[in-house]
């Protein structure tokens, strides 16, 4: 049964050089249509059941599309599936988008949910990430958000760029606990090798924190945050008690849901399948009736396993410590024990890659346990 829709809405207004989303800068008048073939693709699954609690729409930019097209595309999208029972409507704004007026349309549309792409609270932040909007555009667009009703408010930021110290990670926080926030998604630059970031880095001509600084930077995070109240419920994500990322939570518990849209991903009857990343094949696929669909993996057997511990692994509920095996003797410096449970200490968050790659190995070696009967 699938329970959330995640839509990807490609549109940008300029690259930023960190980023390897699939994202086109194209003109204002293709994001109707883009929007059709959205619902265009739904339909095209007339096969499955939904029982929908969670709407997401990420990108690329979504808040540059228009609240007047939102508000067409949710009547449609309500002529195909039962939106009844949908908890959640989030979506992801850039903060040089939407004017309190937008915000307020948003919410009367029933989204309740905004992430806002604020990704710097000092201007060296946004200039040293290539990011076109000020330090005042970000916190006026976090009041408008909270003025127009979004209780649900996330603030994106990342740490570890250029030139960032600890000392200035902890300003920014202090800034970022003095806004109306209940949620924080919190990511450690990476410079991904198909981004502008990445070609820079293995050229050496971006500098970024060692490692000791970048656990130093997470550590305080983790710290201030969590003593502001927030819980720290995934690797990378905090929230205050009960304004947790409902769409999200399906992922990391292994629940369907289905991606719409150039590069969405789903998660469908232990399938999980990926669509094309370019826009014009994306197109030309549904104008045929055809699903974008390009890469598909069924997950059976040791794959499922795999798969299920690499999504709850990241979760703060973590995983029954028997689904480890005798990989637990080898990891446990990177684990806590919560009764027969176990989920990852800072350490193991900060080093997820090595340890997930570690179990990864142990397992494909030595499988021991009961898969059925645990999960
Ligand atoms: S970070 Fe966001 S705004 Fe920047 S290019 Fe990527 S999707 Fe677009």
């Amino acid at each position: 049964m699938v329970k959330g829709l995640y839509f990807h809405v490609p549109f940008c207004s300029y690259k930023c050089p960190y980023c390897d989303f699939v994202s086109v800068v194209g003109p204002q008048a293709e994001h109707g249509h883009y929007m059709e073939l959205l619902l265009k693709e739904l339909s095209l699954y007339e096969e499955l059941e939904f029982s929908l609690q969670t709407l997401y729409f990420g990108g690329g930019t979504p808040s540059l599309v228009s609240p007047k097209t939102y508000e067409v595309f949710l009547q449609e999208l309500s002529k195909l599936v039962d939106l009844s029972r949908v908890e959640e409507i989030t979506i992801e704004c850039n903060p040089e988008n939407y004017s309190l007026e937008e915000f307020r349309a948003l919410r009367e549309l029933g989204f309740n949910r905004v992430s806002l792409g604020v990704q710097s609270l000092r201007e060296e932040g946004l200039k040293a990430l290539g990011r076109r909007h000020s330090l005042e555009q970000a916190l006026r667009s976090v009041h408008w958000a909270a003025e127009a009703g979004f209780e649900r408010l996330n603030v994106d930021l990342i740490y570890g760029y250029q030139g960032q110290t600890p000392k200035e990670l902890e300003r920014e926080l202090d800034l970022l606990l003095s806004l109306p926030v209940s949620h924080v998604s919190l990511y450690m630059l990476t410079p991904y090798e198909d981004t502008l970031f990445g070609q820079l880095y293995r050229k050496g001509a971006l500098s970024l924190p060692d490692g000791d600084t970048l656990g130093d930077m997470f550590e305080l995070a983790c710290d201030k945050l969590e003593s502001a109240g927030f819980v720290h419920y995934e690797v990378s994500n905090f929230a205050l008690p009960g304004y947790e990322c409902r769409h999200n939570l399906l992922y990391w518990t292994h629940q369907e849901f289905l991606g719409l849209g150039v590069s969405a991903w789903s998660f469908v009857k232990s399938r999980r399948f990926g669509n094309t990343r370019s826009l014009k094949l994306y197109e030309e696929k549904l104008k045929k009736g055809t699903k974008p669909v390009e890469q598909e993996e069924r997950l059976e057997g040791r794959e499922k396993l795999y798969d299920y511990l690499f999504v709850a692994l990241r979760t703060r509920s973590g995983v029954p410590r028997a689904l480890l095996g005798k990989a637990w003797q080898e990891l446990k410096d990177f684990f806590q024990e919560e009764g027969d449970r176990v989920r990852l200490n800072r350490k193991g968050m900060l080093l997820l890659n090595e340890v997930l790659l570690r179990l990864k190995k142990h397992l494909r070696d030595n499988l021991t346990p009961d898969w059925e009967a645990v999960s």
